[in-house]
This record gives structure tokens, C-alpha cells and sequence, in this order.
């Protein structure tokens, strides 16, 4: 490569973020780190700055903002601090930006994601939750864009990477020639605690994951097995497949990422410890591959590979993860925000882990599901479901007392 790929890496302060400024700083022949952005954590977005002295530095609170674009005067570096939502998609925009990795948790990340999509980059998507909010429109400003979609999240890369070879497609195009995917789930912390025990476990056992570390939000959807629900919803619209054709297994070992089954009976999977740097090279280096700092597995030492069916009655937001994937249009995004406010709810002890599929259950119960034809349908669901979840809390919470 000549010229050097010029990355805005939205929401670096995070997991993904730190993971994928891990493996930019090991190709700095390769890649030149554009812009980084964060929403509150000002002392891990200076260091970065420092680090990687790039052109912008997006802040999106303006309280963390005030002081930042002064004190990085003052350390000497010439990063321009940018302030607000907007500037996230200015960025994610930017004429001189060529890749986009889209690592915001959440429906904060929705409207840069677009942005980088409309704008024709490569997006490299760790934020499952904006397609997973606005699906098929996601989907068209890709492909009306030109963007290169490419996916961040393990068990999609992993699809992703057993698709290619001959008849390669890019992601979001139809192949006949598949039979199946299978999503492993490791399970989460809870995938052995007894039913009656699940009533009192707290945020902090919820966030211990035993075989990844990662942000807070998703380390709830994993105890839940949420987060293997927004990926179904995640691996039908990437890979152009009904939910009928997206099964779930469970792995408690974490080594295969997801497995792909061809007419052919030929089932392809891809194994690696579980380290992000892995599915981030691949996407970063696309479609070279480049190191990413992840030791090698070593398959002896692992010597086992277990699968299991999940337990639908433990885990009641696979179920509702589908219906919402079978109902399609608003279904999604509502699904996603009454998530959302459960799992904030859960993290700051307002409701129980058990209640979470409550409410989110109840939401849905409630929700007419429409067309999802235009951003501002998106943004009301979501709206919509976001009131509706907050009511729920107030019944369950009412329910506790
Ligand atoms: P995290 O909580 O560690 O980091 C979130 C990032 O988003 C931070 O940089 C934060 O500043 C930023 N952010 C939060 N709220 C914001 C707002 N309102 N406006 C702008 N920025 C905001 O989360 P994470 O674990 O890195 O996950 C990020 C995304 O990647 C999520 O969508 C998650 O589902 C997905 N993902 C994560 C992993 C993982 O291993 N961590 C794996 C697969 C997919
Ligand atoms: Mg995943």
C-alpha cells in the first residue's frame, strides 16, 4: 500500500477502542490514526492524543469538553478538539478519512455509523446496536454509499471470513449457496447458575465474563444472552439471511467464533483465542492480513470443544430477540431501546437481572410494529420504546416495594 489508510476510531476510550488502537500502533508504516473520540473519559482521550497525535478529537459532553482543548494545547499537541453529537459524524464523514471503526455502545452511535456509510468508507462495525435500530436502511446507505461494510463483532467476522474465497460477496449480499450460520455463545457468567439464584446476582457478577473483557453494556447483553439476540438480528441483515437460517449454539470455550454451513454439508468455522485484536486486524487489513498482537492458540492445550442448545427458559431474550428478527420494521430498534433502559436500570440496581426481559417483554407487548423506511421512523420507535421501558421500570419497581 502507498499511501497510508487514514482511521477515525469512534468511541476509543472504550474496549474496542483500545483494542484497535493496540493493533494501529503496531503498523504505523500502515495506517494514521485521524481522528478518536470520546464521550466523557477526558483523561484516556488525552493520553491517546498524546499517543497518536491525531488531526481531531471528538468530544461529545460539553462539561468533559471545556477544559481538554487547552490542556492539549498546553502538552503541546496540535490535535483539534471538535465538541458535540455532530462532530461525530463530521469525522465519521470526513473527506480525508478512509476507514471508520464504529465502536460506540449503543443508539449513540447511529447517526455517525450512517454517516460513515452514506460517505462511502470502509466501516469497520463494532456497534451492532445501530443496525441492528435501522436494519434495511443501514443497509441501503451502504450500498447506496459505496461504503465497505465489514464486520468487527467475533462471530460476524468469523461468518464473514468463512463466506470469502471463491464467490467472495460483500457483506449484506444473498448466497444461495448456504445452508445455515452458527452464532456460538459462550453463555456468560450465568450459564450454570441455578435458575432460583439468577433473581440476585448483581451488576458486578454480570460484568465479570469468563472468557471476554469488555464494555459494561455488553457484558450485561451476555448474561442475558441479549447479546446473542441483537446478533441474530446482526448476522440476517449482514449476510442477507431469514432468521430461520441463523441458529444459536452454545461454546463455552469461546475458541470457534461461529461456523458456516454450505448444500454441500461442508461446515466452515473460525477459531482463535478470544482476543478483539484478532476480528480488528482482519477487518483493518482486509483483504491482506496483518498481525494483531494475539498469541497463537494453542489447539492441544485446548484439547475440548463443547456445544450445547441454549436454555430458552433461562435465557428469555433469545426468544424475544427472534420474534422481533420474524417481525422486522420498527420490531428491532424497540427491541434494542427498552434494552438499553433495562440493562442502564440493572447496572444502576433499579431492577433486578431478571426483570430485564421483563421489561423489555412488556415493551413489545405494547409495540405495533410498522415500516422502518426512514431514519425519523427509526428515531421514534426508539423514542417510543425508551418512554414505554421507563414506565415498565416504574411498574417493576412498584411490583419490588
Ligand atoms: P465501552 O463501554 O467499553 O465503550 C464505549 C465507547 O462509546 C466509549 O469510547 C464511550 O466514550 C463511547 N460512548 C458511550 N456513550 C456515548 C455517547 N452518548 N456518545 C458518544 N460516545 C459514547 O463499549 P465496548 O465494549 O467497547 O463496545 C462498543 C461497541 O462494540 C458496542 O456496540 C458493543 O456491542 C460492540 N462490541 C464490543 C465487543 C467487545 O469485546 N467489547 C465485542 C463485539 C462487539
Ligand atoms: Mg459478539
Amino acid at each position: 500500500m502507498s499511501e497510508r489508510m487514514r482511521v477515525a476510531v469512534l468511541g476509543s476510550t472504550g474496549s474496542i477502542g483500545l483494542s484497535t488502537l493496540d493493533v494501529l500502533a503496531r503498523h504505523p508504516d500502515r495506517f494514521d490514526v485521524f481522528a478518536l473520540t470520546a464521550h466523557n473519559n477526558i483523561a484516556r482521550l488525552r493520553e491517546q492524543c498524546l499517543a497518536h497525535r491525531p488531526r481531531f478529537a471528538v468530544v461529545v459532553d460539553p462539561v468533559a469538553a471545556a477544559k481538554f482543548s487547552s490542556e492539549l494545547i498546553a502538552a503541546g499537541c496540535t490535535t483539534r478538539v471538535l465538541v458535540g453529537e455532530a462532530a461525530l459524524s463530521e469525522v465519521a464523514a470526513h473527506e480525508q478519512v478512509d476507514a471508520v471503526m464504529a465502536a460506540i455502545v449503543g443508539a449513540a452511535g447511529l447517526r455517525s455509523s450512517l454517516a460513515a456509510a452514506r460517505a462511502g468508507k470502509r466501516i469497520m462495525l463494532a456497534n451492532k446496536e445501530a443496525l441492528v435500530m435501522s436494519g434495511p436502511l443501514f443497509m441501503q446507505a451502504v450500498r447506496e454509499g459505496g461504503a465497505t461494510l465489514l464486520p468487527v463483532d467475533s462471530e460476524h467476522n468469523a461468518v464473514f471470513q468463512c463466506m470469502s474465497g471463491p464467490g467472495a460477496t460483500q457483506a449484506g449480499v444473498t448466497r444461495s449457496d448456504v445452508r445455515r450460520v452458527l452464532l456460538t455463545a459462550s453463555g456468560g457468567p450465568f450459564l450454570r447458575t441455578p435458575p432460583s439464584a439468577l433473581v440476585a446476582v448483581t451488576p458486578e457478577q454480570a460484568c465479570k465474563h469468563p472468557r471476554w473483557v469488555m464494555g459494561r453494556k455488553i457484558s450485561v447483553d451476555s448474561a442475558t444472552l441479549m447479546n446473542k439476540g441483537l446478533e441474530l438480528i446482526e448476522a440476517c441483515l449482514l449476510f442477507a439471511l431469514p432468521p430461520a437460517q441463523v441458529e444459536v449454539v452454545v461454546h463455552p470455550q469461546s475458541i470457534v467464533h461461529s461456523l458456516v454451513e454450505y448444500v454441500d454439508g461442508s461446515m466452515l468455522a473460525q477459531l482463535g483465542n478470544p482476543d478483539m485484536r484478532t476480528p480488528i486486524a482482519h477487518v483493518l487489513g482486509w483483504p491482506e492480513r496483518i498481525a494483531s498482537g494475539v498469541e497463537s492458540l494453542d489447539i492441544l492445550r485446548a484439547a475440548r470443544l463443547d456445544f450445547e442448545a441454549p436454555d430458552a427458559t433461562r435465557f428469555p431474550c433469545l426468544r424475544l430477540a427472534r420474534a422481533a428478527a420474524e417481525a422486522g420494521g420498527t420490531a428491532p430498534a424497540v427491541l434494542n431501546a427498552a434494552n438499553e433502559i433495562a440493562v442502564e436500570a440493572f447496572l444502576q440496581r433499579r431492577l433486578s437481572f431478571l426483570e430485564i426481559p421483563e421489561v423489555i417483554e412488556r415493551v413489545l407487548a405494547r409495540h405495533r410494529t410498522s415500516p422502518a423506511g426512514s431514519l425519523d421512523d427509526v428515531l421514534s420507535a426508539d423514542d417510543w420504546a425508551r418512554r414505554e421501558a421507563q414506565a415498565a421500570l416504574t411498574a417493576a419497581a412498584g411490583v419490588c416495594a
